[in-house]
């Protein structure tokens, strides 16, 4: 409609240009708008005005930018989408931590460039300290009460890029994840690593890299897990391997239990073959401080596994928590649960104030047990004080099928843990008979049956380790406070 008025002009022109007839058109008719088409004059009067023009051309740039602007970033989506590739991580998963420490890792970035890009300008920081470990696994045989503090350097929160090799950049971006908690109740992250499509390769790289360097870390390392509100989580830092010989149960005792741990590991095609959950149920009990603890934590380092450490005593521990933590044990690990004495049968009658405890009872502990993960190995100890108290479902195949005395110090104990503290200065053994004469004199051998005036008691190899440990390279000391081995009783 806009342009018809032009054409029909353009036409009437060249009529008037190149007609034969010089017929001069007459002012009226070429003017005169007719009846259908009002508007069409006024309008072209409108685009003849350079004011409205100027603006209808500005509006067009205006909307073009717009367009191209919205064409731009499309484009740089789908150039994002087409080029490179996102790898989101979350904190849940265990890979999260060994990367984060792999990023944190010094580089060697050659060339000015590849220093300011990637030098990590946003750091924070873990501190994990250690004092004196709990009761048990662990347990600073130093007695070392100082705190150790160990510092680790990882990506703050925010953009970084890091150089992987000459030429593969990648950029990662670390942030919180909204409100979501993890259920330890610390906000929740992410992690995502964005890198070249064409680089996509090296993802494989980054996470072998980052696995040996978690596993470097732990090498020759036991790691201890312990229920943290309703997941487990390392507790402390990987603490170094015990040696099994450190560990000194009565004669055969340890050899015994390692037999049967390791027949057991080999036997995977027996159980899947007969349909019979592969796991393996072991009970350590006697009194406390004979080793039953650290025991444990030497077995794990020689099998090149973790421990994986519930106590049923604590506070808060519940059948249905207890469930769920056995149903997400760590892999490779072994599960130690102390302490099974306090799931009791009916621990209200114990409390007869009413007391209705969120504890453990008789029957979650079984079934807990009984839910066992099946597929992997799952090798369970169980240890007490009080066999007595236990409920004797307890002890089935498949929940206990190996329980173990582990008691008071022997003399064959006592003989082993002085040669691995005095063998050196004590060759040819005269010290060592001293010794256990001295403890004989005392009674802690369970005393003399024959002559009535010996007393009849006992003491622990903790409190043997302690005496030991107190006169490190003194044998005469040793021998001169044995009598402190005499346990001491309590009149109330
Ligand atoms: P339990 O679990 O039987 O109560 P622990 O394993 O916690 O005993 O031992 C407590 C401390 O005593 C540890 O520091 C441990 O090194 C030492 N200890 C106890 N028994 C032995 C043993 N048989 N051999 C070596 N050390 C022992």
């Amino acid at each position: 409609k806009l342009l018809r008025p032009k054409i029909k002009r353009v036409a009437d022109a060249t009529r008037l240009k190149f007609g034969g007839t010089r017929t001069v058109p007459t002012p009226t008719a070429a003017a005169a708008p007719t009846p259908s088409t009002p508007s069409i004059l006024g309008l072209d009067a409108l685009f003849n005005n350079p004011v409205f023009a100027g603006g209808i051309g500005l509006a067009g740039l205006g909307a073009a930018a717009a367009f191209g602007r919205r064409a731009l970033i499309s484009g740089a989506g789908l150039l994002r989408r087409q080029l490179l590739v996102n790898i989101e991580i979350s904190k849940r998963d265990p890979s999260y931590n060994w990367v984060l420490a792999w990023l944190a890792q010094p580089r060697d970035n050659r060339g000015f460039l590849a220093q300011r890009l990637t030098r990590l300008r946003n750091l924070s920081i873990t501190t994990a300290t250690k004092s004196l470990s709990p009761r048990g696994v662990g347990a600073a045989d130093e007695g070392a009460a100082k705190i150790h503090a160990d510092f680790r350097v990882q990506p703050g929160f925010g953009r970084h890029i890091v150089r992987h090799a000459p030429g593969v950049y990648i950029a990662v971006n670390r942030e919180k994840a909204g409100t979501a908690t993890t259920a330890t109740g610390e906000p929740h992250e992410t992690l995502t690593l964005t890198l070249l499509w064409m680089h996509r390769h090296v993802l494989g790289d980054v996470f072998t890299q980052a696995h040996a360097l978690a596993q470097s870390f732990q090498q020759g390392k036991t790691v201890v897990y312990t229920a943290r509100k309703m997941e487990w989580a390392v507790l402390g830092k990987p603490r170094l391997k015990r040696p099994l010989g450190s560990v000194i149960l009565d004669e055969g005792v340890a050899e015994g239990l390692v037999g049967d741990v390791k027949e057991f590991l080999k036997a995977q095609e027996w159980y899947t073959d007969r349909g019979v959950p592969y796991r393996r149920g072991y009970l350590l009990y006697g009194p406390p401080g004979t080793g039953k603890t650290s025991f444990i934590q030497a077995l794990a380092g020689e099998l090149d596994y973790s421990v994986a450490m519930i106590n049923l005593s604590e506070v808060g521990m519940t059948d249905d928590l207890l469930a769920q933590l056995l149903t997400q044990l760590p892999e490779k690990s072994i599960l130690l649960l102390e302490d099974v004495d306090a799931a009791l049968v009916n621990r209200r009658q114990r409390d007869p104030d009413g007391y209705s405890g969120r504890t453990v009872t008789a029957s979650g502990l079984l079934n807990a047990l009984d839910g066992l993960a099946a597929g992997e190995d799952r090798i369970a100890f169980l240890t007490t004080n009080h066999i007595d108290r236990l409920d004797p479902a307890l002890i089935r195949p498949g929940r206990v099928d190996m329980m173990v005395r582990i008691g008071e110090a022997t003399r064959y104990q006592a003989a082993q843990m002085w040669d691995r503290y005095y063998g050196d200065i004590d060759e040819d053994h005269v010290g060592r008979e001293r010794f256990l004469s001295r403890l004989d004199e005392l009674g802690l051998f369970g005393g003399d049956s024959k002559d009535p005036n010996v007393p009849k008691r006992h003491t622990s190899t903790a409190a043997i380790q302690g005496l030991f440990q107190f006169n490190k390279g003194d044998m005469e000391g040793a021998i001169r406070m044995a009598e402190g081995l005499i346990p001491r009783t309590f009149e109330p």
